[in-house]
């Protein structure tokens, strides 16, 4: 045989009812973008899919398949005949690979949705269990607390797979529409981006700058930052704007403990303006109720007063160490810590209000008249492509 198949185990989607073959579709289709070129094939049916690729392409494939929003697991599957001998002997092929891995204790899972297989699922374990531990020697049943477990299916074909990969779970991007995340250097608004795009969301995003106070490798790493998102949102569409005349009309007209939170209030509003203009239903932010004075509930009030869109703030209620170790997890960590300034550390007061009242906060935003300049700042924006899938070939690493 010249392709390895994948099995993969679809996520949340299977509960969608009517709407699962929907969903299924913009699954499949997610997963052959990602390998676009490649020359795979994707089929299946009734909650399962089969990837099929050509040899020497599977580090593409897995690596896809760790990517791919929407799916419960996955495992390279052997594929035989529906017979009892050859299942039997895929099953003990199975149990030496996991034995050369390290494994030395395993159970047989078997699930039949061909009724007409001579073994039931019951008949299917014993046979089985019975072949692997004499074939393989060191190699031993324990259904209690296995530490590999060999997977029999038998479908339209019968499939033998070892221990399944996680996957990422949640639902295929693109089946909740399209928000707008701000996105800023940090830690928190990354991973606030991931977790959304695991509820079915497409990503644009936006990051304020105030160039020159800001550097240009500020600028290149939230790039980067988008980019490692994009490669699990297929591709995020950065939005580059420039607030540095806003950030001076506010050093200018507002009182120094003010300033953070009405820089807060123009970006909302530009980010507001921005989804429309792009047709995104939602804003996402990476805010954490009082991690900071900006995220004091009060000043959430008071930046919330400028949006008319809905704002997801998927990390309201968790802790920063638990954020953190998202970052580490998705793999954004090691950028969002370079140590280059943020726009909002610009002009930002020495002691900041804690507990704004947005009444004052109203009047003060009002007295900047910000809305030209944010009108001027959105048309001059800079537009990056960032994690879009790329057409591959054989051999040729992901970036
Ligand atoms: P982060 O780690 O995401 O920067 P933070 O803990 O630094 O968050 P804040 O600086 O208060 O918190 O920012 C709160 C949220 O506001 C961010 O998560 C992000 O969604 C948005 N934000 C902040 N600064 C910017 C920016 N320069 N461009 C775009 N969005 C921003
Ligand atoms: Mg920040």
């Amino acid at each position: 045989m010249n392709t390895t198949v994948y099995l993969i185990k679809p996520g949340e989607l299977t509960l969608k009812g009517g709407n699962r073959k929907g969903f299924e579709n913009l699954l499949r289709r997610n997963l052959s973008s990602m390998l676009k070129g490649l020359g795979v094939r994707i089929s299946g049916t009734s909650g399962r899919f089969y990837l099929s690729c050509p040899l020497g392409t599977e580090g593409q494939a897995e690596s896809a398949l760790n990517r791919l929003i929407g799916i419960a697991g996955w495992a390279k599957t052997r594929i035989c005949e529906k017979n009892t001998e050859a299942l039997v002997r895929a099953c003990e092929e199975e149990g030496r690979c996991l034995f050369e891995k390290g494994v030395r204790t395993f159970k047989i899972e078997a699930r039949r949705t061909d009724k007409s297989f001579p073994l039931d699922s019951y008949g299917i374990r014993c046979a089985a269990g019975e072949a692997v531990g004499k074939g393989v020697p060191g190699l031993k049943v324990d259904v209690q607390k296995p530490e590999g477990i060999i997977n029999v299916e038998i479908r339209e074909k019968a499939y033998v797979y070892g221990n399944a990969q996680q996957g990422l779970k949640g639902l295929p991007v693109g089946s909740a529409g399209r928000g707008l995340l701000l996105l800023s250097g940090g830690i928190d608004s990354p991973v606030a981006g991931f977790l959304m795009a695991c509820r079915g969301l497409r990503l644009d995003a936006v990051y304020f700058h105030a160039y020159p106070y800001t550097s240009d490798e500020a600028r290149k790493k939230t790039v980067k930052l988008a980019e490692i998102i994009g490669s699990y949102s297929l591709g995020i569409c950065l939005f580059v704007v420039n607030f540095t005349p806003l950030q001076i009309r506010i050093r200018e007209r507002s009182p120094e403990p003010w300033r953070t939170v009405l820089l807060r209030m123009a970006m909302m509003e530009c980010a507001d303006k921005l989804a429309r203009l792009r047709g995104d239903k939602c804003l996402v932010s990476g805010e954490s109720l009082s991690q900071v004075a900006s995220q004091t509930i009060e000043n959430i009030s008071c930046t919330q007063s400028r949006v008319s869109l809905p704002v997801l703030r998927p990390l309201i209620g968790l802790d920063k160490d638990d954020i953190i170790r998202m970052a580490e997890r998705i793999g954004t960590y090691e950028t969002s810590i370079l140590p280059y300034e943020d726009c909002c550390v610009l002009f930002s007061p020495q002691h900041p209000v804690l507990r704004g009242d947005p009444a004052e906060a109203g009047k003060l935003y009002e007295a900047l008249e910000a809305g030209p300049l944010i009108d001027e700042a959105l048309r001059t924006r800079e537009t990056v492509k960032c994690g879009f899938p790329q057409i591959r070939q054989a051999g040729q690493p992901k970036p």
